[in-house]
């Protein structure tokens, strides 16, 4: 597959539909004119990928709908040089678009077979995260903290402790808390103990998963 005209047509109609449902920010809604999310996806669902919808991307793991990975990246205020966070590389698409964003991104994935898949990925189109990590996002990645946010993409059950350890002061952590449906939790770190916590409305993740081990 490649990346042509007609597919930068499309991103433009998709970065105004967000513009419409709220996304302000200009690096953001400028990050998703910019990927080619059609890459990140099987190329049965090829004319789909610029629709405002998550899709299936093997593993019964999704990619986010557009909205929601807009959303997020709204929330995180990514800076050039920020180090990043991502629990759930999943298809990628999240991980190139705070790349876009100039941030320095680590990112992890539960599941080998999306790992190993995506990694290749990344190097095929010349995406450069600091780190890809195949492990378990509950735990974070204490070598590299702190970190100036961290972002979850999948639905966490509760809000695992050592990802609000690992943020910076005045770092912010986006994490959907909850089961079946997701409320969208900001955190931001105050000071060593004290955090403040802002809900954003319900979305719809698949969950993040436990340790098997
Ligand atoms: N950011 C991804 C979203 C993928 S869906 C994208 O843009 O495509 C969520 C991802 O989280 C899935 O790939 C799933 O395998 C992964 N995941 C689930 N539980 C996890 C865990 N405990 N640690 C790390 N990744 C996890």
């Amino acid at each position: 597959m490649k990346d042509t005209f007609k597919h930068r047509g499309m991103r433009n109609k998709l970065a105004d539909i967000l513009l419409d449902k709220g996304i302000v920010d200009t690096a953001v809604l400028n990050a998703v004119r910019a990927v080619p999310r059609h890459l990140f996806l099987d190329s049965s669902f090829e004319d789909h990928a610029y629709q405002d919808k998550a899709f299936p991307i093997g593993a019964d793991q999704t990619i986010s709908q557009p909205y929601t990975v807009a959303f997020q990246s709204q929330l995180l205020q990514v800076e050039p040089n920020h180090k990043v966070l991502e629990i759930g590389t999943g298809s990628g698409y999240q991980t190139a678009v705070l790349l876009k964003l100039k941030a320095r991104v680590y990112t992890i994935e539960r599941q080998l077979e999306l790992f190993k898949k995506t990694n290749l990925f990344f190097k095929k189109m010349g995406y450069r995260p600091k780190k890809v990590i195949f492990g378990d996002g509950y735990k974070g990645l204490p070598e590299e903290a702190p970190f100036d946010s961290i972002i979850v993409t999948a639905g966490a059950p509760f809000v695992p402790n050592p990802l609000l350890a690992q943020l910076k002061i005045g770092g912010r952590l986006v994490i959907p808390v909850g089961t079946d449906e997701q409320i969208m939790t900001l955190f931001v770190r105050k000071s060593a103990k004290e955090f403040e916590k802002k809900e954003l409305g319900s979305f719809r993740f698949v969950p993040l998963l436990e340790d098997k081990n």
